[in-house]
């Protein structure tokens, strides 16, 4: 199921380079190549997880715990704690590019217009 073929594996391993804002045992979170806010970042596990269903049904609970840990400190790191979207899409239909689990942060002034 989950491809290892897929450029978050390859950033994982060190194949393809990335701008990194945060870092530990479970996590890494990288600014997006084509950023489409302000501030765009993606936070991924380091384990392998296709989507947030794969990643909550079969990663270990502590794993999961530190994922969630690892989005809060990149935030808190980023400093948009009180401006922020997460957004994580499920499936080619919904525009999930990259086959492996990834939240997307999000952080920009024209959200408080739009919504
Ligand atoms: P999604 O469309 O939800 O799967 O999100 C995948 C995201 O990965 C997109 O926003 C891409 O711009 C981003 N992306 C693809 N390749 C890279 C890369 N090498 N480094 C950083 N971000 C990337």
């Amino acid at each position: 199921m989950y491809n290892k073929d897929n450029v978050f594996a390859k950033i994982l391993c060190g194949q393809i380079p990335n701008k990194t804002v945060y870092s530990d045992d479970y996590v890494l979170a990288f600014y997006d190549v084509a950023p489409r806010a302000r501030v765009h970042v993606l936070v991924i596990p380091r384990g392998e997880y296709v989507d947030i269903f794969d990643f909550t049904q079969n990663a270990p609970e502590d794993v999961q715990v530190a994922f969630w840990r690892g989005v809060r400190n990149t935030v808190e790191k980023l400093g948009v704690r009180d401006n922020f979207r997460t957004i994580a899409n499920t499936g080619r239909g919904a525009g999930q590019s990259v086959m492996h689990f990834h939240v997307h942060i999000m952080s920009d002034d024209r959200f408080s217009e739009e919504l």
